[in-house]
């Protein structure tokens, strides 16, 4: 038996949780020190999948602004944090830039695009 401790971001209170891990199967055997099942379902999940929105941003050409900030539309795997980024940084996109628009389709296989996250209207840069 192992044991991994978080912090819960569900909340401001921020329940620190200790997960017990069966080491041979890598499941989850208890979760302690949630104080709500939003816990319990973040602890799960942190100790067997950790995931992240990745964020980041991109330039922009012939528009007001020089960058755009983008990110990951759901989360992703946390092992695939640094591989993402590389992809972004790889991008340059051209104004006129809206909201939601895909600045990435299916990031490196995941399933999940990159979206921009501000509107950059075409002007000088
Ligand atoms: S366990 Fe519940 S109460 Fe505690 S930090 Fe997480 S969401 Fe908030």
């Amino acid at each position: 038996m192992s044991k991994k401790e978080f912090i819960c971001i569900g909340c401001p209170m921020g329940c620190n949780l200790v997960v017990e891990m069966d080491e041979k199967t890598g499941e989850v055997l208890s979760v302690t020190g949630n104080s709500c099942r939003t816990g319990d379902v973040y602890a799960h999940k942190e100790a067997t999948n950790p995931r992240r929105i990745v964020t980041s941003s991109v330039p922009v050409d012939g528009g007001d602004m020089a960058m755009v900030s983008v990110k990951t539309k759901s989360d992703v795997p946390k092992k695939m944090i640094f591989p993402v980024m590389d992809a972004i940084h790889k991008v340059r996109m051209h104004a006129p830039v809206r909201i939601g628009d895909v600045v990435i389709h299916d990031v490196l296989g995941t399933g999940i695009d990159v979206v921009a996250t501000r509107n950059i209207h075409a002007g000088k840069s």
